[in-house]
């Protein structure tokens, strides 16, 4: 079990099936120092996919539907826990990385100092993201990292795959995380034996990593099973975990939220 979840979604991401509420007392029944409510930005309309898989059939795509601006704004000034839980809240977001728009990920900037932490994925949904070569798929995960983010949610997936060694050697340089995602390990979303890779390489080069269940329901939170059949194949350096324990989780949060205010001071002032 995770000491601190980074990447966790409430039932306002729409695909999400429990209250924020629900999600803190499952975390304290599990014992987490620290849970991050992390909801999908508001991103495009609230559909869900239909289409086609290569055999004909009918498949589900994902909905990337995420809650307007208004709530993050309740979430990050008027929501305050019950006063019986214990679990540490951050509060958080999900945003989408673009791979056409002027903007390189869809953060709300007037607010994004004022995030705990910050997630920039790539969903890989036309017109959010349509992905053309590994090549493209770097560029605009590397172009990303200029914005106020934190952590590059599920980097690797088995519908896209950006250049390892470039990716990581621009997040070291740009002092941006990576996240090692146990759902989509557990899903069949990421490839295991890149997931290994990745980690070995960020032992290498010293970037730093998140671990995250990126739960969408009470009983996923604070899962890592699947990484941890990872990590006990390797050896990695836990000090280059961020949320390897509260106090690291807390030191990371201020650091970036610094960071983070300097890079909305310089958008807003190209504004
Ligand atoms: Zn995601
Ligand atoms: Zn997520």
């Amino acid at each position: 079990m995770l000491t601190v979840d980074f990447h966790t979604h409430s039932i306002a991401s729409v695909h999400g099936l429990n209250t924020i509420e629900e999600l803190l007392r499952q975390a304290d029944r599990n014992g987490l120092a620290g849970l991050a409510i992390t909801d999908h930005s508001p991103g495009i309309d609230n559909t869900v996919w239909l289409s086609h898989n290569r055999t004909g059939d009918f498949c589900w795509e994902e909905n990337i539907k995420g809650p307007d601006v208004p709530y993050f704004m309740n979430l990050l000034s008027r929501y305050e826990p019950p006063a019986d839980i214990r679990v540490r809240l951050f509060r958080g977001i999900e945003c989408n990385i673009y791979s056409d728009s002027d903007r390189p990920t869809d953060v709300p900037v007037f607010i994004s100092d004022r995030f705990d932490v910050v997630i920039a994925s790539v969903h890989p949904i036309p017109p959010l993201f349509v992905v053309e070569n590994s090549l493209q798929m770097t560029e605009r995960m590397i172009r990303a990292m200029d914005d106020p983010i934190d952590i590059i949610g599920h980097p690797f997936h088995k519908r896209y795959s950006p250049l390892m060694e470039p990716l990581m050697d621009a997040a070291v340089e740009k002092n941006i995380v990576l996240e090692v995602n146990n759902s989509s390990l557990q899903l069949g979303k990421a490839d295991k034996l890149q997931a290994r890779q990745m980690l070995e390489m960020a032992a290498q080069k010293k970037c730093r990593i998140a671990l995250s269940s990126d739960a969408h329901m009470a009983n996923e939170l604070g899962g890592d099973e699947e990484i941890n059949l990872i990590l006990d194949q390797i050896e990695f350096p836990e000090e280059l975990i961020v949320n390897r324990s509260e106090a690291s989780a807390l030191d990371f949060i201020t650091q970036r939220k610094k960071v983070r205010a300097e890079i909305k001071a310089r958008l807003q002032k190209g504004n």
